[in-house]
């Protein structure tokens, strides 16, 4: 029996990624903001409909150099969610600043903003909140907040590529934006990543921060890493952007199907794809079971028939073995509970529907069987 991920990626047609790479060989410009890696830029600015954009090797590299480029003092807080992909925290903590977890909302996943204020001490610089499934955090809350204490917002909106809230793009929130085009996203260029902004001074500091702080062939102005896109993978973004909307309208298909399948199965919490003024991208389809030990065994049996679900996000980043010595034992309740029962099952633009009708009968008799023995 083939095996089904929990997502698949997109790819351009052969010949057409093949036709686009051609003019490399001539020029020989595999890198360093080539043609292409500029025309990426111009047509992913328009795209999510920003004022501005630094394209990076990848999410994570473009999330360290968001904050690196705010020049905070180091030893700082930042106020940051446990429940995301562990990027998020290991960004603050390479840049030398210290991760405060506030715990979460039960019904979208994203930072409680009514806990924010609490968390906030004169160490305080920063809030870096997640978009996490691509649900939109409460933006207006942050903002007011972040205005109140003179704070800094820094989005992880990797799940929300392509997503507006209230008719904007999503990354013209906050002091900065961060998305990420791995092979794995909504979009991709393979590896990839991108900062969006609207204080222009910005891209020169993330141009020297991704290029070395070079500024001619003899000028060096800062310490600066290296975090370059490179050509073949502006290409493929290229190749892959037009496609996008096709392929969210594909998602968006399946995941209304899922809803109509799961109808009726007790005690499992679906995602909700009708969020007031947004237009989701549903890269994700994560669902709550009873408990953890059902979504475990849920995991475990769609496993034995090669689908593949994924524990997305478990444990909490603060639960990660790098971290727990220090934060273990946080107030995370909500966090702790949706971390240990959520389950994010395959989706993606090709999936069968017949493989889909496999997931929920499998996820079905899960839950019945473990709902009796309970
Ligand atoms: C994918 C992802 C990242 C990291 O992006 P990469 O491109 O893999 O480096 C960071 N945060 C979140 C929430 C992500 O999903």
């Amino acid at each position: 029996m083939n095996k089904i991920w929990v997502t698949r990626s997109s790819m351009p047609s052969y010949e057409e990624f093949i036709e686009k790479i051609r003019p490399l060989w001539e020029t020989r410009w595999l890198t360093n903001m080539g043609t292409y890696h500029k025309e990426l830029e111009v047509q992913l600015k328009a795209y999510l409909g920003v004022p501005c954009l630094s394209l990076m090797v990848n999410g994570h590299m473009a999330l360290e150099m968001a904050i690196q480029a705010m020049n905070f003092p180091e030893g700082s807080e930042v106020i940051t969610t446990p429940f995301t992909f562990v990027s998020t925290t290991h960004a603050i903590v390479r840049n030398r600043l210290t991760p405060v977890f506030c715990d979460i909302n039960p019904d979208d996943y994203t930072i409680d903003a009514d806990q924010i204020e609490g968390l906030i001490t004169s160490d305080t610089v920063a809030i870096v909140p997640v978009h996490v499934y691509g649900n939109i955090c409460d933006v207006e809350k942050i903002e007011k907040i972040a205005g109140r204490y003179g704070l800094k917002v820094i989005y992880d909106s990797c799940h929300a590529f392509g997503e507006t809230y209230g008719g904007r793009g999503i990354g013209c929130y906050g002091d900065a934006s961060v998305f990420s085009f791995h092979a794995t996203k909504v979009f991709h260029t393979i590896e990839g990543g991108a900062v969006t902004f609207s204080d222009e001074a910005l891209y020169k500091k993330l141009y020297n921060l991704k290029n070395f702080g070079i500024q001619g062939e003899e000028l060096v102005v800062g310490v600066g890493a290296n975090a370059k896109m490179n050509e073949f993978a502006a290409v493929m973004g290229l190749c892959n952007l037009p496609e996008v909307e096709k392929n969210i309208l594909l998602r968006k298909e399946r995941a209304e199907t899922y809803l109509e399948m799961f109808q009726g199965v007790r005690g499992l919490q679906l995602p909700d794809f009708h969020r007031k003024d947004v237009k989701q991208n549903y890269g994700y389809f994560p669902v709550l079971c009873p408990d953890r030990n059902i979504r475990d065994q849920v995991y475990n049996n769609l496993r034995q028939q090669n689908i593949y679900s994924r524990k997305y996000f478990y444990p909490l980043t603060s639960r990660a073995a790098c971290f727990a010595e220090k934060y273990a034992n946080l107030p995370l309740h909500i966090a702790e509970r949706i971390s240990e029962t959520v389950l994010v099952l395959p989706l993606y633009p090709e999936l069968e529907y017949e493989d889909m009708e496999r997931v929920v009968h499998i996820v079905r008799k899960t839950i019945d069987a473990e709902g009796v023995k309970a």
